[in-house]
């Protein structure tokens, strides 16, 4: 085991200008992502690991190392040492620290962005919208002090004042997905770490360089050594952390099987658990919907992030009429979707980037053939659609599936998690607001429409926590909760917003009474 005060070697895989597609074309070296723990980088020889490719070429670029409780243990005692330090530091030094941050991530903006493209395949414009996301978190995070504050309440009996306050729980751990390298950190550890935390970060084994990245940024910022560590692996260091006993909360993202997993285990092992899981999102469309900003909405939503995005807008609801005047734009946009890689210069980018592995591209695949067994109809097929000549990266096009069996088809139930829209036609409001309301998830939903009537009876009906009215992907911003519903979210509290602190804090109500000498039998008064 190597450890150093300084990273790892940068030329390794942040190549000097990753946007030269050339450069690209000759990263070979596969550095071992390093585990930062009490302030040091470290690097292991010993462990198992597994790979983290560029989608756009298919070429492997780094490996995660499987890190396990040997590792953990490391972090959780690191970040529980810290503790002490971090929660006595004032919320205003707190802040600044992580203000530090936010400058360091705005100087640094072009190459995170780079970075984000080159380990997950998202386009220049969806790798600046996953940074600018998280910058908006930590934004939120320097100046949420106020809602640390507490209520007081005189004379709750004679002479006696009651105070409540809110404490921070101790060390907090992040287990995050694939699809979101920047922003779903950041929907977690600024404001842990705002709120006098300490924290231990697990991030994707696809996409760990991003983070690498963030917590760097972050050390560079001030952070006091052990305040934020850096594990990874799989399931059995996931394990260590659900069981560790000084582990105190457990925010997790993910798909909905390992969310369940995450929140019975953690909760169990008496930890607070916010964990959010798979989706599938439905996106209305009613006749009197605006046409040119529809078509965009709904396809933007669909295929935006090669559908690799839970607020994901993976089935249109399309209402009477809409039939004819809308949906033609939308299969047309899908089969006009230009894909490609995205690990090039502004100007050659395409509208689509890869899905994360090979393994997922054939799972699209494969759902998409079962789906056409069982009776879809494929209006826009993107198995046809190829990327243009260059090195074989994870492609698929942007597919329209005409669902007229939706109750018994495969690509209805499952999250495809790919550039895949369902499409069922429904005969008015109702009908749409029931099968939506079917669902088992219920992150997102949305509505297309000029009628006010219609929005307000969509919003108040439908079954999910995050609603947009002719916006496709309503994710919440960052003073709001991310607020899945369902199967979609395990717990009470969501990230994000005032329920983002108030996962991080507890809050502690003390109860005063002051004598004076001579007073006399005060408890009988
Ligand atoms: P995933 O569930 O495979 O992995 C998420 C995390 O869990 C990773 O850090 C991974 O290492 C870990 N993990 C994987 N298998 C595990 C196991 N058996 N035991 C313990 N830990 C395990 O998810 P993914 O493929 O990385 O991401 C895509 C999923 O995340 C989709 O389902 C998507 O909808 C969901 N997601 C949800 C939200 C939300 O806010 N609801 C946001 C983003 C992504």
């Amino acid at each position: 085991m190597q450890t150093s005060s300084c990273r790892f070697e940068t030329a390794c895989y942040r190549i000097e200008d990753p946007l030269d597609p050339k450069k690209a074309y000759m990263t070979s070296s596969r550095p071992t992502v390093p585990f930062f723990i009490n302030g040091e980088w470290i690097r292991t020889s010993d462990l198992a690991t597994t790979p983290v490719y560029n989608p756009s070429i298919g070429e492997v670029i780094a490996e995660t190392p499987v890190g396990a409780s040997k590792q953990v243990d490391a972090a959780v005692e690191s970040a529980d040492s810290a503790f002490e330090g971090w929660r006595e530091t004032p919320p205003n030094d707190r802040a600044r620290v992580l203000f530090r941050f936010r400058e360091l991530l705005l100087a640094h903006f072009d190459e995170i962005v780079a970075l984000i493209s080159r380990e997950h395949g998202k386009t220049r414009g969806e790798a600046v919208g996953d940074l600018h996301r998280g910058i908006e978190v930590v934004e939120f995070a320097v100046g949420l002090a106020p809602l640390l504050m507490g209520e007081t309440l005189e004379n709750v009996a004679r002479g006696i004042d009651c105070e409540s306050m809110r404490q921070p729980l101790g060390v907090c751990v992040g287990i995050t997905p694939f699809n979101f390298p920047a922003m779903v950190p950041m929907w977690m550890f600024p404001v842990a770490l705002a709120c006098g935390n300490t924290f231990v970060l697990k991030p994707s084994e696809k996409v760990p360089l991003t983070a690498v990245r963030l917590v760097e940024l972050l050390s560079e910022a001030g952070l006091p050594k052990g305040v934020m560590n850096l594990v990874h692996g799989g399931r059995s260091c996931v394990d260590a952390l659900l069981r560790h006993p000084k582990v105190r909360a457990i925010s997790f993202v993910g798909s909905t099987a390992i969310a369940r997993y995450i929140y019975e285990t953690g909760t169990k092992n008496g930890k607070r658990v916010q964990a959010a899981g798979g989706a599938k999102n439905f996106i209305v469309i009613m006749p009197d919907a605006v046409l040119g900003n529809t078509v965009a909405g709904v396809t933007g939503a669909a295929f935006g992030c090669a559908g690799e995005r839970c607020m994901a807008g993976s089935t249109a609801l399309v209402v009477g009429d809409a039939a004819k005047r809308i949906l033609p734009g939308i299969v047309d946009a899908a089969k006009s979707l230009r894909i490609g890689r995205t690990d090039v210069d502004e100007a050659l980018q395409p509208a689509m980037g890869p899905v994360i592995s090979s393994e997922h591209r054939n799972r699209v695949l494969s759902l998409l053939a079962k789906g056409e067994q069982q009776g879809a109809k494929l209006l826009a097929d993107g198995r046809s659609i190829k990327a243009p000549d260059g090195p074989p990266g994870f492609f698929i096009g942007a597919s329209v599936v005409d669902q007229t069996e939706p109750s018994s088809n495969i690509l209805m139930e499952t999250e495809v998690f790919g550039p895949v829209l369902n499409v069922v036609h429904l005969s008015d409001l109702n009908a749409a607001i029931a099968m939506a309301n079917k669902s088992s998830y219920g992150n997102g939903a949305a509505i297309f429409t000029g009628s006010g009537k219609a929005a307000r009876e969509f919003k108040h009906r439908v079954k999910a926590g995050m609603i947009g009215v002719n916006v496709g992907v309503p994710a919440a911003m960052a003073q709001f909760p991310f607020s899945g519903w369902g199967d979609s979210f395990f717990g009470d509290l969501h990230v994000q917003g005032r329920e983002g602190v108030y996962f991080y804090t507890q809050q502690k109500v003390t109860t005063t009474r002051w004598f004076s000498e001579g007073e006399g039998d005060v408890w009988r008064k």
